[in-house]
């Protein structure tokens, strides 16, 4: 997820959420926007949110300022038990790597759009660009990226006038539940892509793959309407949030999951990092050793503008968890 910073840190959430919250800027008066996200919750971590207040305030306050923590980040002993169930998982079907070529090439995508009247009603440009966007940046597009063996196809769009759930939905909420128990489409292996007015400054949050058998209602990636690409989003408006959810809903943690400890984020070829990088801080060095920190990746929280690639590890990450829960 994402939200703006003005949200002032509230009690700790227990919602699942894999998503990078990042404040738009543009959203309000504050010059500074900031990220969250959601930590699972429960030990069999379902959802991830970028954002959470206590974590957005966190993420973008000024530099020096180290009070708050991020309640909502998936926590070291949650990201073990999820890749323990993704292991096992691997090991009954006997592949440990699954080739990338054996993941299905097309991954239907449904598009929700809820919006209150006018406010929020993207037209067909606007899905086709978001879509068109996921493709480029899984289709390998970008410095320094690696090609995913995904490719998005539009399978169904909807237009939800809905006030109710269009302002201020947040993750686990009761609308988020009523939206997504009415609209949902598709089997584990359909993308769920909702867009309203989120709450708290959120920019998105999504499951992970694994909570899809225990609640496969709310499988799916949430992101802000104005985040689409073109949108007003200042920073956050070229279509990386939907990217970035995305990865979650494919298995990816962020990078800067674990901080500087091993195994950070699960992928070997992605450096350590001790906390999420906002904006596009060049030559970032945050952990000893490792190389500097890969704020050019889909999975940190920088600008949408720094963000260009995905991993060869983090594409087999995908291919696993595409294996394991989605094929
Ligand atoms: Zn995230």
């Amino acid at each position: 997820m994402r939200r703006s910073p003005r949200v002032r840190p509230r009690t700790v959430r227990l919602f699942p959420c894999a998503a990078a919250l990042v404040a738009a800027a543009g959203l309000s008066q504050f010059a500074a926007p900031v990220e969250h996200r959601a930590a699972a919750a429960s030990s069999a971590a379902s959802t991830v949110c970028d954002g959470t207040p206590a974590q957005d305030a966190l993420a973008r306050k000024p530099a020096g300022d180290s009070s708050g923590q991020d309640p909502n980040a998936v926590s070291p002993a949650e990201a073990k038990a999820m890749q323990a169930d993704l292991d096992d998982r691997l090991a009954r079907t006997g592949s440990a790597h699954v080739p990338m070529a054996a993941v299905p090439t097309t991954v239907p995508v449904y598009v929700h759009v809820i919006h209150d009247g006018p406010a929020g009603r993207l037209d067909q440009s606007a899905v086709d660009a978001q879509i068109a966007h996921l493709n480029a940046t899984y289709g390998g597009e970008g410095a320094g990226n690696t090609a995913t063996g995904f490719h998005f196809e539009a399978a169904g769009f909807d237009w939800t006038d809905a006030p109710g759930w269009y302002t201020g939905m947040t993750p686990g909420s009761d609308a988020e539940k009523a939206m997504k128990s009415a609209l949902r489409r598709g089997d584990r292996g359909s993308l769920n892509l909702y867009t309203a007015h989120l709450g708290e400054s959120l920019l998105g949050w999504a499951t992970f793959p694994n909570a899809y058998r225990s609640d496969p209602t709310d499988d799916g990636v949430v992101v802000l309407d104005d985040s689409l690409p073109g949108g007003p989003a200042v920073h956050y408006n070229e279509g990386n949030t939907a990217t970035h959810e995305t990865g979650h809903w494919l298995g990816l943690f962020h990078t800067f999951q674990g901080g500087c400890l091993p195994p950070g984020d699960y992928v070997d070829d992605t450096p350590p990092e001790r906390s999420p990088a906002y904006g596009c801080p060049e030559g970032r060095h945050s952990c000893p050793g490792g190389g500097l920190d890969p704020i050019h990746n889909f999975m940190d929280y920088s600008y949408d503008s720094c963000m260009s690639q995905f991993t060869p590890g983090q594409v087999q990450r995908m291919a696993n968890a595409w294996a394991a829960y989605r094929a």
